[in-house]
């Protein structure tokens, strides 16, 4: 069994021997517990904080242990009457190839896949990013028809989903992306209305000109500069529903940089925001699962990924997510 493990807190990007492979042989399973082994590692945004020694809204993953991560598994033994043989569940395995846990351990879900749903798109659109996507939307963002909805990482699972979702409610949508090819992709395959390049070089006056009616919901994915053009385009009465601000993750003191909130609240009048977690509606897993997991089988809700090969990929591919070098989801598939 290979796992990567922190070994070093990276002082803003992640630097060679911070996130180190080794070999941790895998623990067989006691009574009760089962041993999965990884078929697809999701990467995300939040595993960077998380590297940091500060406490979030989650603990700081300790010295030595696994990087914290979302998977595809496949139970290969099992001593837990919860779970069989061949069993497909998504779980916190962390970024290793094996892992053991207590049949009973929170957020395991077994899959219940359905036709023309790939399997790893449970760790996207139709896994955690995409239920955060819809949950933030409809329950903190709750849309009206007719609404002007901007959303920023818009070619990023979560942006997707606020995108396609917030079209289906009847608003105009406006994304916000990186390169002219992703904004391409957010309106002719997404179907965007409009999608605004924020690398090139006038984002204040082209989200002015994607947005003639201003903003009525702002779902905040990056902060920083994208936050301070969109501020005064927002309407009386408009919700930000705050998700991350990946631009600041990488800083080398987060307790300096100017934060979504800090830009919200010189605004008068103060638009309605908060922080959320996709946690919050954990009880709302199934049901959000499966309307996202419908609507992938049907080909109503589209989207990207990007797929890097082996576990001794994934160091890289998450330092390119954090930049942007990601197009739509990005993985590392590990086994079949
Ligand atoms: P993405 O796949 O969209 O990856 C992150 C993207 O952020 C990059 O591809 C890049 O897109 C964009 N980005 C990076 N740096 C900057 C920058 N300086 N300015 C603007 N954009 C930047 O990620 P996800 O869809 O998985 O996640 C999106 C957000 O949702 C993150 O902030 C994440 O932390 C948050 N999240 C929050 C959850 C919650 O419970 N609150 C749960 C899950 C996710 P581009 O090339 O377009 O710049």
């Amino acid at each position: 069994n290979r796992a990567i493990v922190l070994k070093k807190r990276p002082q803003g990007e992640i630097q060679q021997g911070d996130l180190v492979l080794e070999d941790r042989p895998a623990r067989a399973p006691q009574d009760g517990e089962v041993m999965v082994k990884v078929l697809w590692l999701s990467l995300d945004p939040y595993m960077r904080p998380r590297m940091n020694n500060a406490k979030g809204y989650m603990d700081p993953i300790a010295i030595d242990d696994p990087i914290v991560g979302e998977s595809v598994a496949r139970v290969v033994e099992s001593r837990s009457d919860k779970f069989s043989v061949g069993d497909l569940v998504t779980c916190y395995s962390g970024w290793q190839e094996y892992v053991t846990f207590p049949g009973d351990a929170p957020m395991v879900y077994k899959i219940r896949q359905k036709d023309n749903v790939p399997l790893q798109a449970y760790l996207g659109v139709a896994g955690m990013p995409g239920r955060t996507g819809y949950c933030g939307l409809m329950y903190v963002g709750k849309p009206k028809a007719g609404e002007t909805v901007v959303v920023s990482a818009a070619s990023g699972p979560v942006g997707t989903v606020v995108g396609q979702t917030a079209k289906a409610e009847g608003c105009r949508v406006v994304g916000v992306a990186g390169g002219a090819e992703k904004c391409s992709f957010v309106v002719n395959e997404l179907g965007f209305d409009a999608c605004v390049d924020y690398k090139a070089g006038n984002l204040e006056a082209d989200l002015t000109a994607a947005c003639p009616d201003g903003i009525d919901i702002y779902f905040e994915n990056v902060g920083g500069a994208v936050t301070r053009a969109v501020a005064p385009l927002l309407n009386p009465g408009a919700r930000v529903p705050i998700c991350g601000y990946v631009s600041a993750y990488n800083a080398t003191n987060m307790a300096a940089v100017e934060t979504p909130f800090d830009v919200l609240k010189t605004l008068d009048p103060v638009p309605e925001h908060r922080f959320f977690l996709v946690t919050e509606w954990q009880d709302k897993h199934r049901e959000v699962t499966d309307v996202l997991a419908s609507r992938v089988a049907s080909g109503e809700l589209k989207y990207r990924e990007t797929v890097a090969e082996g576990l001794e990929s994934a160091v890289e591919a998450f330092k390119g997510m954090l930049k942007g070098q990601n197009f739509g989801k990005q993985l590392v598939h590990i086994s079949d």
